[in-house]
């Protein structure tokens, strides 16, 4: 990539929508378009990373560290230069690419009278919690059409995984969620892997932004899990969309002094609870709180609820936390 190229990218990703686009937020304005924050980079306590707007720069009074927003990948996920801007040029060009698909998504969801019926059945009845979550439903067979139309290339479709390689509708017949940078489908078919992921990262916690304020923060494996806890009236839940955490999502549940609540499945087998202990293990190693919360054998957070359970047996689980 020459100098050109490089700058174009730049000034297509602002360094401020892109930290904010990762859980970053300003703590307070300083003059001539720049902000104090805490650091994304080191565990900060008080704010000492400055970004300037108008330069679009960075710099860590704390770790010494800064840049541009190339640096900032980089360091951030932990890449070198060549991976930090294919990783940024992905961003860029997938970004509108699934907020347009998930779009279409939450428009089909209300012609599919099958997504709506297995939406209830999963405990997700309210048309707040559907639009809170932004849920949608890929039938199959028409997002393609759909995104030509507006004038996406096949190829554009193709890189971002929503389009196969001989063109057909990577998702047929799942929910679906939109994540940062992601989507998740979950198959109504027996017939298909029930979890998918368009490649690329998982993203960050889920709705980290609302959960990151509460001083007790309960973590949830399943984008089901997190629906019912939400509707029951818990706003402080996040999911990790999985029983491992990647990097990213350990730094944002360590980005300060919290108790965490692990509610991941109790599965005959024990997976869940053994990547239970695992984690809550790392976390008490980097100084947070952890208690494991034991649902009844054989439950996830979901099956719970759907079964007749209610907000205040969960929170006598969350007491009785261990
Ligand atoms: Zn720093």
């Amino acid at each position: 990539m020459n100098r050109q190229a490089l700058d174009e990218l730049k000034q297509q990703i602002p360094l401020m929508g892109y930290l904010q686009a990762h859980d970053w937020s300003p703590a307070r304005p300083l003059s001539g378009g720049r902000w104090m924050g805490l650091c994304p980079l080191h565990e900060d306590h008080k704010p000492s990373f400055l970004v300037d707007t108008n330069k679009d720069l960075f710099y860590c009074y704390g770790c010494g560290r800064g840049g541009d927003v190339i640096r900032f990948a980089e360091l951030y996920h932990q890449v070198k230069f060549p991976q930090a801007v294919a990783w940024l040029r992905q961003w860029r060009g997938a970004e509108p690419l699934l907020q347009e698909a998930a779009r279409f998504y939450r428009i089909q969801l209300h012609r599919h009278s099958e997504a709506v019926a297995y939406l209830y059945q999963r405990g997700i009845r309210s048309q707040a919690l559907i639009e809170h979550m932004g849920i949608g439903y890929a039938p199959g067979g028409c997002l393609r059409g759909w995104l030509t139309q507006l004038g996406h290339s096949l190829t554009a479709l193709r890189q971002a995984g929503l389009v196969t390689g001989v063109g057909y509708d990577a998702y047929v017949q799942r929910i679906v969620f939109p994540l940062e940078g992601n989507l998740y489908g979950r198959s109504l078919s027996l017939a298909a892997p029930p979890h998918r992921f368009l490649p690329g990262s998982k993203g960050g916690l889920y709705a980290w932004k609302q959960a990151q304020s509460h001083p007790e923060v309960i973590l949830v494996e399943g984008l089901f899990d997190y629906a019912v806890l939400w509707e029951a009236g818990f706003h402080n839940v996040t999911c990790s969309l999985g029983t491992h955490l990647n990097a990213h999502q350990l730094r944002q549940l360590c980005d300060g002094p919290r108790t965490v609540y692990v509610a991941f499945d109790a599965d005959g087998n024990g997976s869940g609870q053994q990547a239970a202990q695992c984690l809550s293990r790392s976390l008490r190693e980097r100084g947070i709180t952890t208690r494991m919360v034991s649902l009844p054998e054989g439950h996830d957070p979901s099956s719970f609820f759907v079964q007749g359970g209610d907000a205040r047996q969960f929170q006598s689980l969350l007491e009785e936390a261990q």
